[in-house]
């Protein structure tokens, strides 16, 4: 019986990994749920699952979790509050597997605690991978911690890499497949005036806020392409974008010999969940499956990086190095907020995120602590560029 902490539980991911998990309670067992500030749901799901432990992300929610807890009778439970309750649970002996889906760099330190546990992460937290890098993928190596990809794109790159050597795998290209999000197709949309409901309403997935923005604007697939450099150790030229509107094909590998392998599935994300879980045997995850005996197209276009330049901005942190994409990632957090607070435009998010990575010199991030302080410092810049952006606009 695998004991799970589930980081994020009352998220989109979250979501999905229960149902998962709910398909095979012979292997798994729910030890933690963690959520921010939806303790209701979290109290539910509590009541549900019976884990050990729950905790919320700010201490201020203490008290409405002990108030959610008690109106569902749920006793017996414990109840933790703040970022280092939530980082503890990830290296409790208590648990096995991590199941790291809390959204933003607030997941950094999580990951961190469980690499350097040497647990099995199950790694949907793409911000962790982006701010930590090299660091943390060293961590992992060296305390003998398994990260397996959830993002669909990377754990569709993980299966094209099963069974292939060191040596086939230093000469391989990847390609990222990317729906294009809801205004690639429509170029007529002046990308200036698209409202926040628009830029949430996504053709293929359905995701949390933040991701949903960052696929409008493809900072995504930028995130993604960073995020793939560090998961399989392929350098940034050696990692294309292909605009791929059924996301029907997850992600590619093209080999040496001009061989490519591509994942094909559905787009439901309790797949690449259930795929980490059984790791290496595969299970049932509720999935549809793909019907090829009916007609189905598709199509592989190129990204348009001029109308989306933050695609081309991520490639120009990973080169940056160091700070670079702790400071891309900063800006663009900062930057998605604000927009769906009604602060700033849709177009303003890559004008922050070029604002802030002009001013980063990609000095080294070699240690947990040099990456927090990174991360805190770039999202007071991106904070102040806010600001003026907002009084100008009242001006
Ligand atoms: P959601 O916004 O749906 O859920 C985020 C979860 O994180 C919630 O449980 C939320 O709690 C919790 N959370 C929010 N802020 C904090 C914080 N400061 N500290 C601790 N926990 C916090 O996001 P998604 O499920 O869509 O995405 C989660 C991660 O997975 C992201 O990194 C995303 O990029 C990645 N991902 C998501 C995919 C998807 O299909 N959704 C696909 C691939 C990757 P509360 O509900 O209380 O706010
Ligand atoms: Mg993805």
């Amino acid at each position: 019986m695998q004991q799970i902490a589930l980081l994020g539980a009352t998220g989109s991911i979250g979501t999905s990994a229960l149902d998962v998990i709910a398909r095979h309670p012979d292997r798994y067992s729910v030890a933690a749920l963690t959520c921010a500030h939806n303790v209701r749901k979290l109290a539910s799901l509590a009541k549900e699952w019976r884990p050990a432990v729950v905790a919320v992300a700010h201490k201020e929610n203490w008290a409405a979790l002990k108030e959610a807890m008690h109106e569902v009778n749920v006793t017996g439970v414990e109840m933790l509050a703040g970022a280092e309750a939530i980082a503890s649970i990830a290296e409790s002996r208590a648990v096995d597997t991590v199941l790291q889906a809390v959204v933003g760099a607030a997941g950094l330190e999580p990951t961190f605690r469980a690499a350097a546990a040497g647990k099995r992460i199950l790694l949907a937290n793409k911000e962790s991978v982006v701010c930590g890098g090299e660091t943390l993928m060293q961590l992992a190596r060296t305390r003998g911690a398994k990260i397996l990809p959830v993002d669909s794109e990377h754990n569709a790159v993980f299966q094209c890499l099963e069974g292939c050597d060191a040596a086939a795998r230093a000469n391989v290209r990847l390609w990222l497949t990317c729906s294009g999000g809801p205004f690639h197709a429509h170029p007529e949309t002046d990308l200036e005036s698209v409202t926040p409901e628009r830029a949430l309403a996504h053709p293929t997935w359905s995701m949390g806020r933040k991701i949903s923005i960052d696929s409008a604007t493809l900072m995504n697939k930028g995130l993604e392409v960073i995020e793939a450099h560090h998961l399989f150790g392929v350098p940034g030229e050696r990692i294309g974008v292909v605009i791929h509107p059924q996301s029907v094909v997850h992600s590619m590998v093209e080999y040496a010999d001009g061989s490519v392998l591509a994942q094909l599935a559905s787009t439901d994300m309790r797949l690449p969940i259930a795929y980490c879980l059984g790791y290496p045997e595969r299970l049932e995850a509720g999935v549809r499956k793909l019907d090829f005996a009916s007609a189905m197209n598709l199509t592989f276009t190129p990204p348009d990086t001029a109308r989306f330049p933050q695609l081309a901005l991520a490639y120009e942190a990973l080169a940056m190095g160091g700070t670079g994409t702790i400071v891309l990632n900063a800006a663009n957090e900062v930057g998605v907020q604000a927009f769906l607070a009604g602060k700033i435009g849709f177009c303003d998010i890559a004008r922050l995120c070029r604002a802030m990575l002009e001013k980063a010199d990609g000095t080294a991030a070699a240690t947990l602590e040099a990456i927090l302080e990174a991360d805190r410092e770039a999202r007071r810049s991106a904070a102040d560029w806010v600001r003026e952006k907002t009084a100008a606009r009242g001006a």
